[in-house]
């Protein structure tokens, strides 16, 4: 399934994005894309509704976040090799995590505000994780279990907050809006290999990263299982597993996004962003 929430800002309804990609209510069903319908219960009983049952709905309403309840969002840094080089970073020993503050969490369609005194907001297109149910010390064998499903996520970064303001990286990775997920939320069924998907972004057009997650140096099942030693992983938290090269940061010369560009980003099954970036 491809579940989605569609509608203005805070008003959003559940949805679901059919096999011939239109967009239809699960209103009927549920009163939004939560905890309790990303339990392998919930996505159970969401996946026995035919979709066309389902009202379509009219126009071309505005995509939020797919979901609700995110009590938290891990990131985690250089991940894929050719990244890591790229940031003049060592290849890490165990995996380098961060956290994202929810108040940066920001539909996949709406504007990036660079913050106050920005003068190094850099894109990340990563794959992110959706947890479905409560996890703590989950082996690799059992961490595919623990997922709901994927989304595309925008680990939108101020490199100079990140870097040079002292303390760990969180300053450059929480500001408002720097969170965009989704369109879809695209349950685990529907991704047999999470390690062979592409993952690309432009900035107005140009190309700017495209490689795939079967490029990352710890992959998703471990991932999962590592995170979950250091803390439980909620239904709905969201894991961004690292972004590939290609990176502004990492050009020569460095470009950073600036007021009027804009970003398109995806990862294979998982649906495409498209963001403009405007000042504060
Ligand atoms: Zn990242």
């Amino acid at each position: 399934m491809k579940l989605v929430r569609h509608g203005a800002r805070g008003r959003e309804k559940p949805g679901l994005i059919d096999a011939q990609g239109k967009l239809r209510d699960l209103s009927a069903h549920c009163a939004t894309i939560g905890w309790a319908e990303l339990s392998p219960a919930g996505i159970k009983r969401l996946g026995r509704i035919d979709p066309a049952t389902l009202p379509l709905v009219k126009g071309k309403p505005r995509l939020g976040v797919p979901l609700t309840g995110i009590s938290k969002i891990v990131g985690v840094g250089l991940n894929y090799r050719a990244h890591a080089k790229e940031t003049g970073a060592a290849i890490p020993a165990e995996p380098v995590l961060f956290m994202k503050a929810t108040s940066a969490i920001n539909g996949p369609f709406d504007p990036i505000v660079l913050p106050r005194g920005s003068v190094r907001t850099d894109w990340e297109a990563e794959l992110g994780l959706v947890i479905g149910r409560t996890t703590r010390y989950a082996s690799e064998q059992q961490a595919l279990d623990h997922l709901a499903g994927y989304v595309t996520c925008h680990d939108v970064s101020e490199r100079d907050f990140q870097k040079n303001r002292g303390g760990t990286w969180d300053k450059g990775k929480g500001c408002d809006t720097f969170a965009p997920l989704g369109p879809w939320l695209v349950t685990r069924d529907e991704v047999p290999d999470p390690q062979a998907l592409r993952v690309w972004c432009e900035v107005n057009g140009e190309k700017r990263q495209d490689s795939n997650t079967a490029d990352m140096i710890f992959p998703v099942v471990f991932l999962v299982s590592y995170i979950s030693q250091f803390m439980t992983l909620n239904p709905g938290d969201v894991i961004c597993t690292g972004t590939p090269s290609g990176v502004g940061m990492g050009m020569r010369p460095p470009q950073f996004l600036k007021a009027g560009d804009v970003v398109r980003l995806g990862v294979e099954g998982l649906g495409e962003q498209c963001q403009k970036v405007v000042a504060e």
